[in-house]
């Protein structure tokens, strides 16, 4: 029989916690990736290899982490005999991790995220079913040409798409209105479908600084004008709906593009897109009109990576990179 060969590069976050004695509280990211996975009953017939890239909270990534990540992967994939890799990762920025990954991992080989929400020392952790099922799934030849994709909870999401919707509950991920790719259920995996569509940019440059700011009631350009201060590349302004935003901060927005900052504008809905519907001051048509670009049904932090991602690609700009 071919034994398959998985490299499991683990960053930390609370599947890889113990707890202080000092505070009894969590620390997230001190376990080791070894100690983790000989805590964990791995399947016997998968060569599984841990190498331990980050020891960190997931709060604590940053744009040079996920370059490290990205180098490393690419690295392990150099080696033919590899056929997956699972990543373990803290579950708070798991969505942003994963997405990143989706973009610039061009290997059709299989890349699995996953994390846990209760610590691997607690009761009823879900640390360990985690582990076991992304490392199934990235042995599993069905999970070839998915990008980059995500297990948790026996389910299987899309990088593009999955998002953290509970603090704390083990069934902590879900894909608004796309739904779940499939499942693993026990040692068994089912894909049901798979994105139609995979994008895939070669990054040279260091990923630029990409804020984001969300608008509420009563909001202004404050915050835009500061990004613009401190030399923001990028700024996502999230607004509720269709994309509305107080009218407000239509001219911290005109400054802003006219500075050559990239301007996004996303729904803070979880499902539906940002529209030209309606002419009034702040609608998505009055900021279309200063320039700033609509990003469809996009997740405000999935489009902060995504224009990250593009600009140090070296791209030039338009919607329709986000349509
Ligand atoms: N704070 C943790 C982290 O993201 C939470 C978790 O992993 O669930 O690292």
């Amino acid at each position: 029989m071919n034994v398959k060969k998985i490299i499991m590069l683990s960053t930390g976050g609370t599947i890889a916690s113990k707890r202080n004695p000092e505070t009894g509280l969590l620390t997230a990211g001190v376990m080791s990736g070894e100690e983790l996975s000989n805590m964990c009953d791995l399947p016997s017939n998968i060569d599984v290899e841990v190498q331990s890239v980050f020891q960190i909270p997931s709060n604590h990534m940053t744009f040079e982490h996920l370059f490290t990540l990205k180098d490393k992967i690419e690295e392990v994939f150099e080696n033919q005999e590899v056929d997956g890799i699972v990543v373990t990762h803290g579950t708070d920025t798991l969505e942003e991790t994963s997405y990143f990954l989706d973009l610039v991992i061009s290997d059709e080989r299989p890349v699995v995220v996953t994390g846990s929400q209760r610590g691997p020392t607690v009761i009823g952790t879900d640390a360990f079913v985690n582990l076991r099922q992304a490392i199934l799934l990235a042995a599993h030849p069905e999970s070839r040409n998915t990008g980059t994709i995500v297990l948790f909870n026996e389910r299987i999401f899309s990088g593009r798409y999955v998002q953290k919707r509970h603090a704390s509950n083990v069934d902590g991920f879900t894909s608004f209105g796309f739904g779940y790719l499939g499942i693993v259920d026990q040692d068994n995996v089912s894909f049901y479908q798979k994105p139609i569509k995979r994008e895939v940019y070669t990054i040279t440059n260091k990923l630029p600084n990409v804020e984001l700011i969300k608008c509420a009631l009563g909001s202004d350009g404050r915050f835009i004008d500061c990004a613009v201060d401190f030399g923001a590349s990028g700024i996502i302004v999230e607004a509720p709906g269709r994309g509305h935003a107080p009218p407000f901060i239509l001219e911290s927005v005109k400054k802003a593009v006219t500075k050559g900052v990239n301007v996004l504008l996303t729904t803070s809905a979880n499902e539906g897109e940002v529209k030209t519907v309606y002419d009034f001051p702040g609608s998505a048509w009055s900021l279309q009109n200063e320039g700033v670009l609509l990003a469809s049904d996009y997740d405000s932090k999935k489009a902060r990576i995504k224009l990250a991602v593009l600009l140090a690609a070296g791209k030039e700009i338009d919607a329709s990179y986000f349509n």
